[in-house]
């Protein structure tokens, strides 16, 4: 048999390694902005049009390039910036693959001025989908301008596949942002369909931040400074009341490059620990400087990830530095999250000019009368959902509790219209004691519900609305859950806790469960064996066409696995992280989406009790593990207000 493989021609080579390379029109702004960088350049201005789609610019002052090395750029494995292995691990440049411009040309048309600086005159290289077009001598000014236009001109696959300008713009953004705060001393220059988006001077560090973020910026910044044998930090952190709802100014750079890491960002959190509100994010901008040989960046493409040799080390010093700098700038003990500003204000209607009531009145009708006779719906209203359970009744007699006061009265008082208009008015005065007594309360207790109550127990404490939420009261008043983005919290958190802890339970299945999957997915799943077997998985067998199922987890049923499995490979698909932290949390998410109660299950009142009672003691009950609001609280007052 004649032999059947041969080399790849390098245009299709490089449209390969252009897969990896260039995803959308961001990777192409970072690739060109870093090498700008690279090139020493102190001013760089960034062009783009249609978010990219169209052109993409980048004009740099940095050294320039002469004739044969503005050719030689778009060869694939072509680098200045290291020529043996062992520099890999002395690496201090943005690039060192040699693959970026090798890529982008073969999948747009790319133009490049350059001059090195010493030269009279400089050359301009035209190529497009791989092929030189054109040389030339030019007189162009020092230093080097890409353009690149059309993206995936050739791939129409991969053009149809990019979003919205909007989106793509915000990637382009992205990287823009991360490059220049890396690099505060370069001074940077946005530009997207003629108008300007950033011009950031070259400064310092805060300086760079408050350029890019806006002038509000400064306030927030506490500053953040440790140097150890190990690793200096340095940066800032923002103060936790300006703690986000979304994550989204957090930025951690290794020696001047923006990388991505969910280990070191729980080491930050954990810092902020307890001086969050609840769903709220820190952002944070910290540069770690670490010896070149003790990182390893070259385990993906697009180079956010690294790997650190002691990571943990790292991580105890991060969250210690940043502890130590809340402290130092007092920001810890000026808050107090406990509290809920809006009680300073306990009563709107405080204060305010008490309106009389024109009462229209009959005065045979007598309204305690029926109420009396018929166990009125407030009465039953009252029963579950009392707002004012938690207020202990006073000496006074100032106890209020639902209608039950009125008809005291009504029994020691004759009737008649200011019979009722005395009511009215004593009830104002009560519910504003009461109001103020449930805010010392809540302060003493601070439990959310109230459970020493004794009718409490005998009574219905949940209610489920429309098969999709559940009202419970509490002592402020109520809280609508909602009751699938509370058991995709309470089923994240199990799931966060089972893949941290050693070893789970795990139920054996009378009859071996066999699946059978693509190779692709068993390649994925194979990625994640250690996660599920942690979880309680079972396997007899991961060969290459099935897996075969010996035992699952125990909050698993069976005819649930195949699904659970299956959700996960879709989730997983695109990458698996590679950091653990990043993994489990995926993992933990696609599980808490796939088994949470959908909407429209109907829950009986043990379910929904279990609910109430699992998502309180919840890390985070507030929001489901995507950001999304799982219960509100009805505060009696507001309640009452609709009644004034
Ligand atoms: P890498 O950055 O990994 O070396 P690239 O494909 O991005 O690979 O660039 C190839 C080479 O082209 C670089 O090593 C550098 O020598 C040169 N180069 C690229 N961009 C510039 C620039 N803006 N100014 C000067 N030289 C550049
Ligand atoms: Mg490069």
């Amino acid at each position: 048999m004649s032999s059947v493989i041969r080399l790849l021609p390098d245009h299709v080579a490089n449209q390969i390694a252009a897969g990896e390379v260039v995803q959308r029109p961001a990777s192409v702004v970072k690739e060109l902005l870093e090498n700008a960088v690279d090139a020493g350049a102190t001013a760089i201005k960034l062009v783009i049009k249609d978010a990219g789609k169209t052109l993409i610019q980048v004009i740099d002052n940095g050294k320039g390039m002469n004739e044969i090395d503005a050719r030689m750029c778009f060869e694939r494995h072509a680098t200045s910036k290291i020529s043996i292995a062992e520099d890999l691990f002395q690496l201090q440049t943005k690039g060192f693959r040699g693959e970026a411009l090798a890529s982008i040309a073969a999948i747009a048309h790319v133009e490049l001025k350059s001059k090195e600086h010493t030269a009279e005159l400089g050359t301009h290289v035209v190529i497009e989908g791989s092929k030189i077009i054109s040389q030339e001598i030019a007189v162009v000014p020092s230093g080097t301008s890409f353009s690149v236009k059309n993206l995936f001109f050739n791939i129409p696959a991969r053009r149809n596949f990019l979003k919205s300008d909007q989106v793509e713009l915000r990637h382009v953004i992205d990287e823009f942002e991360r490059v220049a705060l890396a690099h505060p001393a370069i001074q940077f220059t946005c530009i997207n369909n003629g108008s300007e988006l950033f011009n950031v001077p070259a400064s310092n560090i805060r300086q760079r931040i408050v350029n890019v973020f806006g002038t509000k910026t400064n306030e927030k910044l506490v500053p953040v400074q440790e140097t150890t044998e190990i690793v200096e930090i340095h940066g800032f952190v923002a103060k936790p009341e300006f703690a986000k709802k979304s994550r989204g100014e957090q930025f951690f750079f290794v020696n001047d490059r923006f990388i991505k890491s969910g280990y070191l960002h729980h080491a930050v959190t954990a810092a902020f620990e307890g001086l969050l509100k609840d769903g709220t994010h820190p952002s944070y901008f910290l540069y770690l400087t670490l010896p070149p040989n003790s990182i390893d960046i070259n385990i993906h493409p697009t180079k956010t990830e690294i790997k650190f040799d002691d990571e943990q080390a790292l991580y105890a010093i991060l969250r210690a530095t940043i502890k130590h700098s809340l402290g130092q700038f007092n920001v810890a003990p000026v808050l107090d999250f406990q509290k809920d500003s809006d009680l300073d204000v306990p009563y709107s209607y405080e204060g305010t000019k008490s309106v009389e009531p024109t009462v229209e009145v009959d005065a045979f009708y007598n309204p305690f009368e029926s109420m009396k006779a018929s166990n009125t719906m407030a009465q039953q209203i009252g029963a579950g959902f009392n707002p004012f359970e938690s207020v202990k009744p006073k000496p006074s007699g100032t106890s209020f509790s639902g209608t039950n006061s009125f008809q005291d009265k009504k029994q020691h008082r004759s009737g008649g219209w200011e019979t009722l208009y005395e009511g009215i008015s004593d009830a104002k005065e009560l519910i504003l004691t009461s109001a103020n007594h449930q805010i010392d309360e809540e302060v003493i207790t601070g439990s959310l519900f109230d459970e020493e109550t004794p009718q409490a127990a005998n009574h219905q404490q949940t209610y489920q609305f429309q098969k999709k939420y559940i009202i419970s009261p509490i002592k402020s008043g109520m809280i609508i859950i909602d009751q699938r983005k509370a058991h995709q919290r309470i089923l994240y958190e199990h799931y966060v806790h089972a893949l941290a802890v050693k070893q789970n339970a795990s139920q054996q299945l009378l009859f071996p469960l066999s699946l059978y999957y693509t190779a692709y997915e068993l390649e994925l799943l194979r990625n994640i064996e250690p996660q599920l077997v942690q979880m309680g998985f079972l396997f007899e067998e991961l060969t290459n066409e099935k897996i075969v199922i010996l035992g699952i987890p125990v909050s698993i049923t069976e005819s649930e696995v195949s699904i659970v499995l299956e959700d996960l490979l879709n989730d997983l698909q695109d990458d698996v992280p590679s950091d653990h932290s990043v993994l489990n949390d995926r993992i933990a998410k696609s599980l808490a989406l796939s088994l949470a109660i959908k909407t429209g299950t109907y829950l009986t009142e043990k379910e929904q009790e279990h609910i109430v009672n699992s998502l309180f003691g919840c890390t985070d009950p507030q929001t489901s593990p995507f950001g999304k609001t799982t219960f509100i609280t009805m505060k009696v007052e507001d309640i009452d207000k609709k009644f004034m």
